[in-house]
């Protein structure tokens, strides 16, 4: 597969650099502090029907960073980055929340035309007495 080898070399970079900028993000323990648990469901939408994953979030060294691959193997740059969505969920700590991202990629010449719905479910401690 020599045709294939710089596109898989591409896509290993970005791996490189997606790993690179969870490192750098800022830690969700820190920005939400009485966050417990999270748990994302990912549904997307795929020419045959639609999949579904479960994202549990481990709050103690999850980087504030949520970004979901796009499940088609041959979009370039795609992804969903629900980051925004989710933190200002937490910030007022909502207990659900959902929403839906198209991928902004593109798949061969054409844009990639996949979506996803994602739904939180999260937990967060009791707030202090004032
Ligand atoms: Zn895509």
């Amino acid at each position: 597969m020599y045709a294939n080898s710089s596109k898989s070399y591409a896509a290993a970079q970005r791996r490189i650099e997606r790993r690179k900028s969870e490192d750098d993000a800022p830690r969700l323990a820190n920005e939400v502090p009485s966050l417990r648990s999270a748990r994302i469901l990912v549904i997307e939408q795929v020419p045959t029907g639609s999949t579904r994953h479960v994202k549990h979030v481990v709050v103690a060294r999850a980087p504030a960073l949520f970004v979901i691959p796009c499940g088609d193997p041959t979009c370039q740059e795609g992804g969903h980055d629900i980051t925004h969505a989710l933190m200002s969920a937490f910030r007022r700590r909502q207990t659900q929340a959902d929403g839906e991202d198209g991928c902004g990629g593109m798949s061969g010449t054409a844009q990639c035309g996949r979506s996803i719905r994602w739904e939180l479910t999260a937990e967060y401690a009791e707030l202090p007495p004032r």
